[in-house]
C-alpha cells in the first residue's frame, strides 16, 4: 500500500530549504553531509535544497547514530537508515513536519563509501517528505552493489555514482515543496 508524501510545515515549504545537522560524526560517517548537500541540491533540480547548519542555527534536520539513545528506532540491516519525523497536526504555523531526526546504523554492513552516500542521501530523501519507495534512483527500494562498487536496483538500472532521482521522484518533490 502506497503512503501519502508528506510535505513540511507552510513556513518551512515557503523558504524551500532544510537546516541540516550531523551529530554522527563518527567512523564511516564522518564528513558525509558535506558530500551529500551538493548532491543532493543538484539531483533535487531546485525543487527545494538542503543547507548545513551553521553553529548558531537549529537544525530542522539532525543525523544521528541509532543505539545512542533509549528511545532510538532498531535499524533491521545496515543499508538503511530510519527517518523519524515529528509531525504537528494542528494549531499555529499549520499542519506538517516540524523536524526531523534521521538515525544511521552504526556499523553499517554495506560500507563502501557509495553506500554509505547512497544511505544518506536516501533518507535525505524521506526527511524532505517523501514516503514511497521508488524502481531507482535514490529513492530505490533495495540498493545493490556491483564489484565495482556501483549502486543498482534491477539488472537494467542505470549504475549509480552518478546519483538520480527519477523524474517522477522529483515532481513529487515539486508538490511536496508548493507553498
Ligand atoms: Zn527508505
Amino acid at each position: 500500500m502506497s503512503k501519502p508524501d508528506e510535505p513540511w510545515i507552510e513556513s518551512v515549504r515557503k523558504s524551500k530549504e532544510l537546516v541540516i545537522r550531523s551529530e554522527a560524526e563518527v567512523g564511516v560517517w564522518t564528513g558525509v553531509l558535506q558530500e551529500c548537500v551538493p548532491i543532493f541540491n543538484r539531483i533535487a533540480l531546485k525543487a527545494m535544497s538542503y543547507r548545513i547548519a551553521g553553529a548558531e542555527d537549529k537544525a530542522q534536520v539532525v543525523l544521528k547514530i541509532a543505539g545512542s539513545g533509549k528511545d532510538d528506532p532498531k535499524l533491521a540491516n545496515g543499508t538503511h537508515g530510519i527517518a523519524r519525523k515529528a509531525i504537528q497536526r494542528a494549531g499555529r504555523g499549520g499542519v506538517g513536519i516540524i523536524e526531523v531526526e534521521v538515525f544511521l546504523p552504526a556499523q553499517p554492513s554495506g560500507v563502501s563509501k557509495n553506500m554509505i552516500l547512497m544511505i544518506v542521501l536516501h533518507e535525505m530523501g524521506h526527511a524532505a517528505g517523501l514516503e514511497d519507495h521508488t524502481n531507482d534512483g535514490v529513492m530505490m527500494t533495495l540498493p545493490n552493489e556491483d564489484n565495482n562498487g556501483k549502486i543498482y536496483s534491477t539488472k537494467k538500472s542505470k549504475r549509480m555514482p552518478p546519483f538520480f532521482l527519477t523524474n517522477k521522484t522529483v515532481s513529487r518533490l515539486r508538490t511536496i515543496w508548493k507553498a
